[in-house]
């Protein structure tokens, strides 16, 4: 019998049969999982085998045994804490991840959207930025608008304008959401809670503002939930994670990361070039004529320079 896990608790989960019934489970037996050091084995949004018959527990709560994981296609990790090497897996088979930013009241740094790309990237998590608040663009942030979907569009990010409170918003949203699993992130006040309300009024989501302990790098335990939409599809919730971080990233390969960069990399004279001083090195010579953004590759450039203790690489940022 299959199900898709909605939830984890750590000990239980709950997972969304074929039928629709959603029904509690454990692990029992041995899964086969892949090499990864993780301190949970199954996280939001695994597809699992479970057993056909439930089982009474403590004769009245019915409960099933998942006996496999099936493959993911991807899954987003944090260190489970600052000194463990361990993982904590959050959510899997992640289809899509919206981010929402917004050019005024609050203004979404481009570097940040570079990071979460990176981060995405990494996760191998396509990545559509949904640009809110247009109703409150001047031509000014028009134009910016425009500039920014010209670059990241060319770099393979679908760019959309949008406002919460418009129907047409809510529509264009459920029609993409409909059959995926997806993420919807972004800053605090870029408008989530309302995006998330107006997709489907019973939701609660906790969207997830972060702490100032969280902040300060002292992990609670949060699991992911995923929720069902009325329209379709399902939203996957990681509570306290506005972001995600750039875990274990090895600085050669953040050029990877960035799209526009990733398909000039065989043309720098060295191989092993790291696109920062080196001679002709053909993503200088692209952000030189404009064919790469100048603000992304001050991006790459940041993060090679940066320290690994650095809390912006942080699993939680
Ligand atoms: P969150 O922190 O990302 O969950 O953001 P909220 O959903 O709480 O929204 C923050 C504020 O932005 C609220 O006052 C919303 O009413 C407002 N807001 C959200 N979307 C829009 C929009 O499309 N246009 C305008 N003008 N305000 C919006
Ligand atoms: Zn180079």
């Amino acid at each position: 019998m299959h199900g898709i896990v909605l939830k984890s608790t750590g000990k239980w989960y709950q997972v969304l049969l074929e039928d629709q019934q959603v029904v509690q489970a454990s692990i029992r037996g041995k899964l086969r999982i892949e090499g990864l050091k993780t301190t949970n084995p199954i996280a939001a949004g695994d597809r699992v085998i479970l057993d056909d018959q439930a089982e009474i527990l403590q004769g009245r709560e019915e409960y099933y045994t998942i006996r496999s994981i099936e493959d993911r296609h991807n899954y987003i990790v944090r260190k489970s804490t600052n000194l463990s090497k361990q993982m904590q897996i959050l959510a899997a088979n992640i289809d899509r991840a919206y981010l929402v930013v917004t050019l005024k009241s609050p203004v979404t740094q481009v570097a940040f959207i570079d990071r979460f790309l990176v981060a995405a990237e990494s996760f191998r998590i396509p990545t559509t930025l949904l640009f809110n608040k247009v109703d409150l663009f001047t031509d000014e942030e028009n134009a910016q608008f425009h500039y920014l979907k010209s670059v990241y569009e060319k770099a393979g990010y679908p760019c959309y304008p949008i406002s919460a409170h418009e129907a047409s918003t809510v529509e264009f949203l459920q029609n993409e959401i409909k059959d995926h699993q997806v993420m919807i992130s972004g800053n605090s006040g870029v408008g989530k809670t309302t995006l998330v309300n107006s997709l489907d009024a019973s939701l609660d989501l906790r969207t997830g503002e972060i702490s100032k302990a969280h902040e300060q790098g002292k992990h609670t335990t949060t699991f992911a939930e995923m929720h069902p939409l009325a329209s379709g599809g399902f939203i996957i919730d990681t509570p306290g994670i506005r972001a995600f971080g750039l875990v274990d990233l090895e600085k050669e390969h953040y050029a990877h990361y960035f799209p526009e960069m990733r398909e000039l990399l065989g043309e720098c004279r060295f191989n092993n070039c790291q696109h920062i001083n080196e001679p002709h090195c053909a993503v200088k010579a692209a952000v030189e004529n404009e064919d790469i953004a100048a603000h992304r590759y001050h991006t790459y450039l940041q993060l090679m320079h940066e320290d690994d203790s650095d809390p912006h690489r942080r699993s939680d940022y």
